[in-house]
């Protein structure tokens, strides 16, 4: 049994229209930090390839020269 707060909004839609300005909420502030913040960074960084001499941003992961593939190694660019 549905207990009706106003006609047919119930208080499943009011849950569920809570959530939804919870989940809204937080996307905007994910995406505001992705544009705004530097947050974003942990997984990439400024890397310089000392056989070619390219220079940019590389992902810790690949680890790679993007240009000529020579390993860049992870530790050398970290603070
Ligand atoms: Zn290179």
């Amino acid at each position: 049994m549905n207990a009706p707060v106003f006609g047919s909004f119930t208080l499943l839609h009011l849950l569920l229209a809570v959530a939804g300005i919870v989940v809204a909420g937080y996307v905007l502030s994910a995406l505001g930090r992705l544009f705004s913040g530097r947050k974003q960074d942990a997984h990439v960084q400024a890397a310089r390839c000392s056989a070619c001499g390219w220079q940019g941003r590389v992902s810790r992961l690949a680890g790679r020269c993007p240009r000529c593939n020579a390993p860049l190694g992870d530790r050398a660019a970290r603070p």
